[in-house]
C-alpha cells in the first residue's frame, strides 16, 4: 500500500518576505517524498491571511499537484469570511466545485476563530454536507497566531465535533497534541515533554468521538508518541484505526523525525505491521476516500 503523507505545503510562487526560507516547491517536496519513502503527500493550500505573508489561492496550488498527479492528493483551502465575511454565507458550491476537481478534504483550516463562530460552524456544517473531511489547526488564543482558538481541554472542539457527527475532523498542532495528558496552561501550546499521564482530553475524545482523526504531522504529532514511547505504542494500538502519518513540510530543509520513529517502532517489534500499515497508508485512504 502506498505510504502516504496526510499533511504538506506547497509553494509555488516566492513568498514577499526575503528573509523567510521560501515553501517547499513541487519539485522539491518529490526529492523528499522519495528520501522518505513516502508515495503520495497531501497538499494544504493556505488561503486564510493568518498564515501567511500573502495567501495561496487554490487554483495556483491544484494546478501545481495537477502536474504530478500520482504523487499529490489535492485539498481545498476556504476562509469562512470569504467573499462576504456573512454568518449566512452559502459555501456548498465552493466546496462541491473543488471536489469535483478532485480535492479529497478541506484545509488547512488556520483562521483565528472561535469553534462557536457562527462563520466556522456555517463552513463546519457545509463541509459535512458535501463530505469533506476538514484538516484544522488549533491555536491557545485570539491574536498573535493563527489556527482556530482552542478552549483548555479541546472544549470548542469537543462541542463542534458533537454538533456535525458525520464530518469528519482531523487534528493537528501543539495545542491538539499537548492534550494526550493533563497539561498547564504554559505548556498547552507547546511540545510538553516526558511521561504521559492518564486523564487527557484527547484520548477520551478519540474513545467518545468516532469522526475524530489524529493528523501526526508536525512536531506536536511525532512528539505526542515518541515524548513517553511505551505509552506513544499503547496509543497506536489503541487507536489504531484513527492515526494518519504526516510531515507537514514547509520549508525544504524541515526534518522528518516522524519517519525515523514509525520505522523503528515497526523494526522493534512495538507495534505491528498491521498498525504501521494502517497509519502509514490504509487510515489515510479511509478518511480521505481514496
Ligand atoms: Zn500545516
Amino acid at each position: 500500500m502506498p505510504v502516504i503523507d496526510i499533511h504538506t505545503h506547497m509553494g509555488v510562487n516566492p513568498l514577499p518576505v526575503p528573509s523567510h526560507e521560501n515553501l517547499a516547491t513541487p519539485e522539491q517536496l518529490i526529492a523528499i517524498m522519495d528520501r522518505c519513502g513516502v508515495d503520495k503527500m497531501c497538499i494544504l493550500p493556505l488561503s486564510s491571511p493568518e498564515a501567511l505573508p500573502d495567501i495561496q489561492s487554490n487554483p495556483e496550488i491544484h494546478a501545481a499537484c495537477d502536474r504530478w498527479p500520482d504523487r499529490f492528493i489535492k485539498f481545498c483551502c476556504v476562509d469562512p469570511r470569504v467573499q462576504d465575511n456573512s454568518t449566512t454565507h452559502n459555501f456548498l458550491p465552493t466546496l462541491q466545485y473543488y471536489k469535483e476537481r478532485g480535492c479529497k478534504g478541506m484545509g488547512e483550516f488556520v483562521a483565528n476563530l472561535w469553534w462557536d463562530d457562527p462563520r466556522v460552524q456555517r463552513l463546519l456544517e457545509d463541509c459535512q454536507t458535501v463530505g469533506l473531511p476538514v484538516t484544522f489547526h488549533i491555536a491557545v488564543k485570539e491574536f498573535g497566531m493563527y489556527g482556530l482558538i482552542g478552549e483548555p481541554g479541546l472544549k470548542g472542539l469537543e462541542r463542534a465535533l458533537k454538533k456535525f457527527p458525520k464530518l469528519q475532523f482531523l487534528g493537528h498542532s501543539q495545542a491538539f497534541w499537548s492534550e494526550v495528558g493533563p497539561v498547564s496552561e504554559a505548556e498547552r501550546g507547546g511540545y510538553p515533554p516526558g511521561k504521559v499521564l492518564p486523564g487527557g482530553a484527547l484520548p477520551r475524545l478519540f474513545r467518545e468521538c468516532p469522526n475524530l482523526w489524529g493528523d501526526m504531522s508536525g512536531g506536536s504529532g511525532c512528539n505526542s508518541v515518541s515524548r513517553d514511547p511505551e505509552w506513544g505504542y499503547r496509543f497506536m494500538e489503541e487507536f489504531q484505526d484513527r492515526l494518519c502519518f504526516g510531515l507537514d513540510i514547509c520549508a525544504p530543509s524541515n526534518k522528518t523525525p516522524l519517519v525515523d520513529f514509525m520505522r523503528d517502532a515497526l523494526a522493534s517489534g512495538h507495534i505491528s505491521y498491521d498498525i504501521h500499515e494502517k497509519i502509514m497508508s490504509g487510515n489515510a485512504a479511509k478518511v480521505l476516500g481514496l
